[in-house]
């Protein structure tokens, strides 16, 4: 259906970093910080628009859990999702990009 299902079918190999039946998280192929992980759920869900309620609580507690794996929960890190065209979301599959590993810089964006 999508790159993203692609990586949860196997067809396409990631460095997977935490799973559970229903959620995947996996390193970026191109890092912009020394973390930078995926997350997504395996159903495809085209953005956090469109994600039910219920499922985003079930995926919070699986982003708080992987935070921990990475080892950047208590130091900190960065949760983005970009939505859309305006977002910049360029595959179209709800994912969060978790970043940290350093003091991350808050950019202008226009
Ligand atoms: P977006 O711009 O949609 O928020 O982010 C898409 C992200 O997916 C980008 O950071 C890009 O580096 C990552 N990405 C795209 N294709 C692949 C891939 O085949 N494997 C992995 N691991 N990451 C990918
Ligand atoms: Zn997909």
């Amino acid at each position: 259906m999508c790159i993203f299902c692609d990586i949860i079918a196997g067809k396409i190999p990631s460095t997977k970093v935490n799973e559970n039946d229903d959620f995947l998280a996996f390193e970026d192929i191109n890092k912009i910080a020394p973390i930078h992980v995926l997350i997504i759920p395996k159903e495809h869900i085209p953005s956090f628009n469109e994600m039910p309620a219920q499922k985003m609580a079930q995926m919070s507690e699986f982003i708080k859990e992987t935070a921990q794996k990475l080892g950047v929960f208590e130091d900190g890190y960065r949760l983005i999702t970009n939505i859309n065209d305006n977002g910049g979301q360029e595959v179209k599959h709800l994912h969060f990009h978790l970043v940290g590993g350093a003091k991350l810089k808050w950019p202008k964006l226009v």
